[in-house]
């Protein structure tokens, strides 16, 4: 555990930086809020989950009185807490047999990175994962995804050439043949401005749907965690296409400024099941408020 917080805190230790700096022997005043404000929209969190925590910051410094910086400090840790908590959910498993999830994501969020890391969690829960390469248009992509199939001990559906939506349907079929307790459906990637190929995703949410009824249980979008507000962008694009029912938040141990969750929380509030922190394959951890701020806040 230590060691991935240690990438968390680091990769967070921009925004870390900016808000604690502004406490150490502050005085309780407006210009501390009017720094508080800045370094908050600076840490991606947006304007309305930035008004939103300050002024209940400000609420409560008057209720309880106070005074201290350290206690202030300690009231907007709690505060953000409680707004990162609305987004905890932890993925439940062998809730269907086979639980089908679909999983987007624009090109270079960390979607195949995040495959790998989410089959191997599920595997540690002793559930067998099959997994369909509906990424049809990279060849390079569906290889690298049947190598390390291979290598995991993970079932790959694949097909040269064809419809993504074809290769989702088999897969729910083969899952479904084969007894596996999990289906994963990859989707190519989307370049951040082909957000128009999303029907084309609302496609293959269809059949799948076809081939299993309910399904697919899950759908997920694969955010970078670096790429601030435009990843508000995406949850917002994505949910209104597809219905979203989670987020894996990726590259958290890089530069990423954190606050974009908050933004999340407040404006389009998607469960964030995982957090990605580092590129190997346990570098995937279930997202945790009180951890996410420990290193945002700490
Ligand atoms: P895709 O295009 O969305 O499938 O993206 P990839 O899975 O290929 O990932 C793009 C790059 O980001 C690769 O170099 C990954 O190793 C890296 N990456 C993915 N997730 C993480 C993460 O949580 N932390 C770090 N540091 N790198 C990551």
């Amino acid at each position: 555990k230590t060691s991935w917080m240690a990438r968390l805190k680091a990769g967070l230790a921009k925004t870390s930086n900016n808000l604690s700096l502004l406490f150490v022997g502050a005085r309780i005043d407006e210009d501390l809020y009017e720094e508080l404000e800045a370094a908050l929209l600076m840490s991606d969190a947006g304007m309305d989950a930035t008004q939103y925590l300050l002024d209940n910051l400000r609420r409560k410094v008057k209720e309880d009185k106070l005074l201290d910086p350290a206690a202030v400090k300690n009231a907007l840790k709690e505060l953000m807490i409680d707004l990162l908590r609305t987004l905890e959910k932890p993925l439940e498993l062998g809730r269907h047999e086979p639980l089908v999830m679909m999983i987007a994501g624009v090109n270079g969020a960390g979607k195949t990175t995040s495959i790998g890391k989410l089959a191997r969690h599920m595997q540690t829960y002793e559930q067998s994962v099959l997994l369909a390469a509906g990424d049809t248009f990279r060849a390079a992509a569906r290889e690298q995804l049947m190598v390390w199939g291979q290598r995991n001990n993970v079932t790959v559906i694949s097909q040269a050439s064809g419809d993504p939506a074809a290769v989702a349907f088999d897969a729910v079929q083969s899952g479904k043949a084969r007894g596996m307790d999990v289906v994963m459906v990859d989707t190519a990637g989307r370049l951040p401005t082909q957000l128009h190929l999303m029907e084309e995703l609302k496609k293959i949410k269809r059949v799948i749907g076809k081939g299993m009824e309910g399904a697919p249980h899950e759908v997920l979008l694969v955010i970078d965690g670096n790429t601030g507000q435009n990843a508000l962008a995406q949850v917002k694009a994505f949910d209104d296409a597809l219905q979203l029912t989670g987020l894996i938040i990726t590259k958290l141990d890089g530069t990423a400024k954190g606050g974009v969750l908050a933004a999340i929380a407040r404006t389009r509030p998607v469960p964030v099941y995982f957090i990605g922190v580092g590129e190997k394959l346990e570098d995937l951890q279930p997202f945790k408020a009180e951890e996410f701020v420990e290193a945002l806040l700490g």
